[in-house]
């Protein structure tokens, strides 16, 4: 049997372990905060009472952890407590650097390791339907493909070290401009006498069309299941959208790339966030450009 060690057990890590447990692997789990603990271990976790006492017999440790400074404290941390043929696999949605950084932690010491960040949200991560987008070598996607499958419905290997997060941040980007640019087009539409229906009609069958606009569409209506018929209740929310937009803006300087659409949305989902709307979805930023 394979034992996994799971470290950072919060929306998506949570539920992520649990679908292993269910697929029949032996899980321990560990996160700072008490009550995920018990929640997990109602869903069949082991708790350890460390990271390191998680990883010791692991033949698998994912992590699940807020940002790049996170993974590479808690990699540090666990590295030398893991079994020679372990491999690590982070899961988290980080800038390419720290991510690249946790790749050398583990090949100095001749451990495996990928990057695979998701996408799919916290209903993919329960359902285990997230896709995911793996950097590291062949070696260690071969060997880690068969427990991320457990977890999700699509696995692609985008290349080496750091791959994963580069697909993931490219991806980003484009979902967070075109967010913006179907909400200016309903503010548009609004202002020029055109319906929401109308518009939607068109576009989403027309070479408008795209996700934001078919599966997230920012105006209450035509697609029942947006988060714009529910008062824009996440989804995905600005915050963790800003938070994606910065790396692929970290991204971009480092690399010496010109993205000027990535970084005026950047731009514009800071400022929606100071100005309140964080934790709403968004899509919500059209209110934004509605001057509200
Ligand atoms: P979260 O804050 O709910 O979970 C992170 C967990 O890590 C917390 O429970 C925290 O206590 C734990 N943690 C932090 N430091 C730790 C340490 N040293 N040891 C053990 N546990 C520690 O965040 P989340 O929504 O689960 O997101 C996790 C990652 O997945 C982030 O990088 C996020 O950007 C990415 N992501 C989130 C979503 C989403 O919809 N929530 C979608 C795709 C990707």
């Amino acid at each position: 049997m394979t034992n996994i060690a799971f470290i950072g057990l919060g929306n998506m890590g949570g539920p992520m372990a649990a679908n292993l447990v269910k697929a029949g692997l032996q899980v321990k789990g560990f996160d700072l905060v008490p009550a995920l603990q018990e929640e997990a271990a109602k869903n069949g976790i082991t708790i350890a009472s460390s990271a390191v006492e998680a990883v010791k017999d692991a033949d698998v440790v994912i992590t699940m952890l807020p940002a790049g400074k996170h993974v590479l404290s808690v990699w540090e941390s666990i590295i030398e407590a893991t079994r020679p043929s372990v491999l690590l696999i982070d899961c988290s949605t980080i800038d390419i650097t720290s991510a690249r950084q946790a790749h050398a932690l583990a090949q100095k010491l001749g451990r495996l390791s990928l990057d695979a960040p998701v996408s799919g949200g916290t209903v993919g991560a329960q359902a285990a339907t997230l896709t995911f987008m793996v950097g590291g070598n062949k070696e260690a996607f071969a060997t880690g493909e068969p427990v991320l499958q457990k977890m999700g419905k699509r696995i692609v290997h985008c290349g080496d070290a750091g791959a994963g997060q580069a697909a993931k941040i490219c991806n980003n980007m484009i979902l967070g401009i075109s967010m913006i640019g179907v909400a200016e087009a309903f503010v548009l539409a609004e202002k020029l006498g055109l319906s929401h229906q109308a518009l939607f009609d068109v576009a989403s069958t027309s070479s408008g069309s795209c996700w934001a606009l078919n599966v997230n569409c920012p105006v209450e209506g035509p697609v029942p299941t947006s988060p714009a018929n529910r008062a824009f209740a996440p989804g995905f929310m600005t915050d963790l959208m800003l938070k994606d937009m910065r790396l692929s803006q970290e991204a971009a300087a480092a690399s010496g790339s010109t993205t000027p659409l990535g970084a005026e949305a950047t731009q514009l989902y800071s400022l929606h966030s100071t100005s309140g709307h964080g934790s709403a979805d968004f899509s919500s930023i059209i209110n934004m450009l509605r001057g509200k």
